[in-house]
């Protein structure tokens, strides 16, 4: 199959705890959106999380997509890149605050298993501030490795930290 020929479902996950971290999501997503040969078919909501591993650093803002796209997974783990580093992504710390973060965490039904990109994303069935976001997007979805839903995923997570809707609690403000 020609590149050209691919028309992929993909699902990207969003991240930022720098800056202006809702802003900086939305901006991403639109900027993935522009992107030839990618179509954003749907976002999740945005949430506030709680940061697992490095502690000692603001909360997140995370976010899925559901993309379509005629790019083979490493242009398009290219493309999430480009993104990052136009956005000015600055990291000095493993794990700690970053501009913007995507991650490529599935890609059709694909298993790739390379130094530069694994897909799905190794992390991802860990991590509840992927799979909340994810699931409304892509709750029925199989994790091409464990052949389990994404909903079913997250049935079955340990992770407990705080993964919570942005617009949670506007009732009572
Ligand atoms: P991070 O700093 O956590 O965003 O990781 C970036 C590094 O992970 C880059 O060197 C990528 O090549 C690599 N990587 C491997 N698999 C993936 C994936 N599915 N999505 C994004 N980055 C990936």
């Amino acid at each position: 199959m020609n590149e050209s020929s691919r028309n992929v479902i993909g699902y990207i996950g969003v991240g930022s705890n720098s800056g202006d971290p809702v802003r900086n999501c939305l901006e991403a997503l639109n900027r993935l959106g522009a992107c030839d040969a990618i179509e954003v078919l749907r976002r999740s909501s945005l949430y506030r999380t709680e940061p697992v591993g490095l502690k000692d650093q603001p909360w997140f803002i995370n976010a899925a997509a559901e993309i379509r796209t005629a790019l083979g997974a490493r242009d398009l783990l290219s493309v999430l890149q480009a993104i990052e580093e136009r956005m000015g992504r600055i990291r000095s710390v493993k794990g700690g605050p970053r501009t913007i973060d995507l991650d490529l965490l599935l890609y059709g039904g694909q298993v790739i298993e390379e130094d530069a990109l694994c897909v799905p994303h190794p992390q991802m069935h860990k991590r509840r501030f992927v799979l909340v976001p994810l699931c409304e997007v892509a709750s029925f979805v199989i994790h091409p490795v464990y052949g389990i839903s994404i909903r079913g995923l997250l049935e079955r997570l340990a992770d407990k930290s705080a993964v919570i809707p942005l617009d949670a609690g506007a009732a009572t403000r």
